[in-house]
């Protein structure tokens, strides 16, 4: 399999969840076992060369390919919820969003100080869901080694809103 043949394991749904927005739905992908194994054994294999002790995913997409991608590199898994959904203490960030604010949480004990954290989603649009959840980490001590996406959507220039961090996407629209 080659990286491009990836895209048709990508759904593309208009309108949804709102008028104007072009869903990626990567239900296709993942439910292909050649293809969802190919996806994690390419972001493993792109961060294969960092020592990262905790791979951070966000609620809800970004845990099915964070914890495949922190089994594989040998290292632990800890999620970012919205706000209320965590059950013990927690450390949390207010963010932007297009209307409004909203609170991401992570447990409080989830990073040590100093660890080395691989932040995982399913897409990166505007970048401000990984630029919050790379805040958060640094919050809690840690270090941001790297970015890594299934799907970039270049069009929308997340790049620009997360420079200096190494961002590896497996594809790129
Ligand atoms: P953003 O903060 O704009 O980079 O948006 C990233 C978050 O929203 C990720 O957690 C994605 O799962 C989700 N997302 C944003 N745009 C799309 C899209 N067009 N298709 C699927 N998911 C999206």
């Amino acid at each position: 399999m080659k990286v491009e043949d990836l895209k048709k394991f990508i759904r593309d749904i208009p309108n949804f969840p709102k008028e104007g927005i072009v869903f990626k739905d990567i239900t296709p992908l993942l439910k292909d076992s050649i293809a969802f194994r190919f996806t994690i054994d390419r972001i493993c294999e792109y961060n294969s060369r960092k020592t990262i002790q905790k791979v951070v995913a966000m609620e809800a997409r970004g845990f099915i390919f964070g914890s495949a991608v922190a089994y594989k590199l040998g290292c632990g898994f800890v999620p970012v919820r919205k706000r209320g959904k965590l059950p013990y203490e927690t450390i949390s960030l207010e963010y932007q969003l297009e209307y409004g604010t909203d609170v991401l949480e992570i447990h409080k004990d989830g990073i040590e100080k100093n660890d080395n954290v691989l932040i995982v989603d399913d897409v990166v649009a505007t970048g401000g869901t990984a630029k919050a959840v790379a805040n958060l980490v640094e919050k809690c001590g840690g270090k941001v080694a790297g970015m890594s996406f299934v799907i970039e959507l270049s069009f929308l220039t997340p790049r620009v809103k997360l420079e200096g961090y190494d961002i590896f996407s497996l594809l790129v629209f």
